[in-house]
């Protein structure tokens, strides 16, 4: 059985297809079980590619729509929550608000008004020398595990993402954040979205994915769809990334637990 926990749905400007042409793809491609994660909203309007404050109740009646509409599928609620710093107890409200199966927590912003992967602020990263835009990243990926907020750690090393990669041993960026998480025992994904960005890889790499195992950190594959058509995109790539890594389970989560299942089923 095949799973993608990441998807989005239209409530967040940047995304196209109803949740239930999600669901139907994911039948058509064999998966057994997705989940929406989209966009979390804030408490007003913080940027245009999230959903509405009040789009929430929308939201889950779509989740329910695709399930009503495609029964043969399992559809699971998530939300990619951003981790920024100053709204854990905005987080902790929303994760009161529905039933969840995980909450993704994603660091995009570095500060309040920087998300780095956006490409209308391409030109902010003129402003500092990459290696402290990469220290502040990975600080906040650290401080999200820490938050004791979220069950899985979403695309881990974004910051990749238009190529601005500093030189030399990477391990340097990732040792703090791969140690945060593993302390606070929570689950990163592959997201297959970066083979599709400038960045041509995965998030994360390979070294970042190696070191995870060192640490015994759990994994989810996810595709990151904003389009039905990229619904469990690269997976059977992902699947022999993990495989040749050393990584044999991924999680499946329900309720905000997780279960191992062997990737050689996946
Ligand atoms: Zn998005
Ligand atoms: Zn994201």
């Amino acid at each position: 059985m095949r799973f993608d926990y990441h998807m989005h749905t239209p409530l967040c400007g940047h995304a196209a297809g109803s949740p239930t042409e999600f669901a139907r793809e994911a039948v058509k491609k064999g998966l057994s079980e997705i989940g929406f994660s989209d966009h979390n909203p804030m408490p007003t309007q913080y940027d245009e590619w999230r959903m509405a404050p009040d789009a929430f109740p929308e939201y889950l009646a779509l989740v329910n729509e695709a399930r009503e509409c495609v029964p043969q599928l399992v559809v699971k609620l998530g939300l990619e929550a951003d981790y920024i710093a100053g709204f854990e107890e905005h987080v902790r409200f929303l994760s009161g608000q529905a039933d969840f199966d995980y909450l993704i927590g994603s660091v995009h912003y570095i500060t309040p008004d920087w998300d780095v992967d956006n490409p209308s602020k391409l030109e902010r990263w003129k402003d500092q020398p990459v290696e402290e835009t990469w220290k502040q990243y990975f600080r906040c990926v650290a401080e999200s595990a820490q938050s004791g907020l979220f069950d899985i750690i979403g695309h881990p090393d974004l910051c990749k993402k238009f190529t601005h990669i500093p030189e030399g041993d990477l391990l340097r960026f990732y040792a703090p954040a791969l140690e945060a998480i593993a302390d606070n025992r929570v689950c990163i994904e592959i997201n297959t979205s970066g083979r599709h960005k400038p960045a041509k890889e995965a998030y994360p790499n390979k070294l970042f994915l190696e070191e995870a195992l060192r640490r015994d950190i759990p994994i989810v594959i996810s595709s990151d769809a904003h389009a039905p058509q990229e619904v469990g995109r690269d997976f059977d790539w992902a699947k022999q990334f993990a495989w040749d890594i050393g990584y044999r389970e991924v999680q499946r989560f329900s309720r905000r637990k997780r279960s191992p299942h062997s990737i050689a089923d996946f």
